[in-house]
């Protein structure tokens, strides 16, 4: 087989719904060839990054990704930011296609006063850091407060209260990265307290989540009947939702279990919503949240929405983490639905934002193409319906100008790109596990991209 005939294919993200895409793609044209590039000079996107811990074998799906790796169609380019070292022009010279696949990285903010004093930071932060993404090494969360406020319940704010609460024993079987280990140790938070604006019934953790909360060794979860107390509007929605009615159960479950006396407590209140965040004496520093109550209001569509009472109270806090949600961000050169944070598309079609007319050659993938929403298995059903868009499509008449695989190595060699190809992954991903093994860890992360680097090259 020609390389340079070959359908050549790049895709940007080695998050879950890159490596489905070149899954399916490879499955499908068995002569197609791959380069699937990632900013970060390790794979896996939130997978490695923003999956818990302490939940590794949910993080066993990259065996999956791993074997692809191995596959000599497809070439992993780490450490190579599209935007940046290469443009979205650049890989329309150099491919018949690109599947953008580069996730929703940002935060959503609360848009409430006090939200930037020292102390409040967003999950999508804190995750990273405590995952030991490159980019939030320095983040120091300063864990010297009594109690912890979490905004959100979600499975994040989930995860993030779960780290909150564990002990150091609990998280030390994790590949938690090591300054976070330190610090959690170090903690000082021993009341986690976590608000939904709507009810019980509407909150949007899993079931097996939730429970996990009620088992950890050092804390208590504490739940307010008075905050059970769920309206026949809200029964009836959830009527044909399993899933939430076994969370009310587990609720009550949780509610009816005597205090066990431990060290820390998780206290989980619903129907309030941040307003203010309040500042210490030094103006810097969160000393407060000021929360208001809600009570629930039937929409159009039959679905409940949160609506503030006026009736507020004042919760002392001296950290307050806000898990409202991902977002994604425009990709220079890339079209961009500012609304809903996404790249417009069709089954994946990139389309142009302004007249909706699609961009030939483009396709997306994952949580830039639908939004932030489901587990890690729906990436792969977003993954093919893509692919199948993508090779409906008449991409042999696009030719790149230069379709040569080694043109693109040499371009990132004269912008002075370090990339880190897939022998580079396994140097890094073999040291992990080796300095892991040495004191009982699943791994133990490189935490900056130089010494992520210096990994790589062995
Ligand atoms: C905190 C958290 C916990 C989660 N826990 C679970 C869980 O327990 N179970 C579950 O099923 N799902 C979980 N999920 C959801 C799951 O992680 C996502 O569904 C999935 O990772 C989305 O895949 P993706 O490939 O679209 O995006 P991502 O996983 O974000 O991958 C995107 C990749 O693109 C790269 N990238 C970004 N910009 C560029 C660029 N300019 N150039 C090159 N590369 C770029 C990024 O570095 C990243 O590697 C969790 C999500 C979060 C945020």
């Amino acid at each position: 087989m020609e390389p340079a005939k070959a359908l050549r294919v790049a895709v940007v993200g080695a998050g879950p719904s890159g490596f489905y895409a070149a899954e399916s793609l490879l499955k499908q044209r068995p002569e197609a060839v791959i380069d699937l590039f990632d900013r970060l000079p390790a794979p896996f996107g939130l997978v490695r990054y923003g999956v818990a811990p302490d939940h590794q074998k949910i993080k066993s799906v990259t065996k999956v990704y791993d074997r692809l790796l191995a596959d000599d169609r497809l070439r992993f380019r780490g450490n190579v930011e599209v935007g940046r070292d290469l443009t979205a022009e650049d890989l329309r010279r150099h491919y018949h296609a690109t599947v953008f696949t580069y996730g929703a990285a940002l935060d959503r903010r609360l848009g409430i006063p006090g939200e930037d004093l020292d102390g409040s930071m967003s999950a999508t932060d804190f995750v990273a850091w405590y995952n030991g993404h490159p980019d939030f090494a320095d983040l120091d969360p300063r864990l010297d407060g009594h109690t912890a406020l979490v905004i959100g319940v979600g499975n994040v704010a989930v995860d993030v209260t779960r780290v909150l609460a564990k002990t150091r024993a609990e998280l030390a079987v994790s590949d938690i990265s090591d300054p976070a280990l330190d610090a959690l140790a170090g903690s000082q938070v021993r009341d986690v307290v976590v608000i939904g604006r709507r009810g019980p019934a509407e909150a949007k953790w899993s079931t097996k989540e939730l429970r996990e909360l009620g088992e950890l060794e050092d804390a208590d979860v504490i739940v307010d009947p008075a905050d059970l107390v769920v309206s026949d509007e809200s029964r009836a929605a959830i009527a044909d939702d399993p899933v939430a009615r076994r969370n009310l159960e587990v609720l009550e479950e949780l509610a009816a279990r005597p205090a066990r006396g431990l060290s820390r407590r998780i206290h989980l209140r619903f129907l309030r919503s941040p307003i203010a965040i309040e500042a210490d004496a030094s103006g810097t520093r969160v000393a407060a949240v000021v929360l208001e109550r809600n009570r629930l209001e039937a929409r159009d569509d039959g679905s409940l929405a949160a609506r503030g009472t006026g009736v507020t109270e004042r919760l002392e806090a001296q950290l307050v983490f806000r898990s409202v949600g991902y977002r994604g961000e425009a990709m220079p050169g890339l079209p961009f639905d500012e609304r809903w944070s996404v790249v417009p598309n069709d089954h994946g079609r990139v389309l142009t934002a302004r007249d909706g007319d699609p961009v030939p050659g483009w396709y997306v993938a994952g949580w830039i193409k639908r939004g932030p929403t489901g587990v890690i298995g729906t990436n792969k059903a977003c993954a093919v319906e893509t692919v199948s868009t993508l090779l409906s499509d008449d991409l042999p008449g696009i030719a790149p100008a230069d379709a040569d695989p080694a043109a693109v190595d040499a371009l990132l060699a004269r912008r002075g790109v370090q990339v880190v190809d897939a022998d580079g992954w396994r140097r890094i991903d073999a040291a992990e596990i080796g300095a892991g093994a040495a004191v009982g860890r699943p791994r133990v992360k490189f935490g900056t991209r130089e010494a992520l680097l210096a990994a790589s090259r062995g």
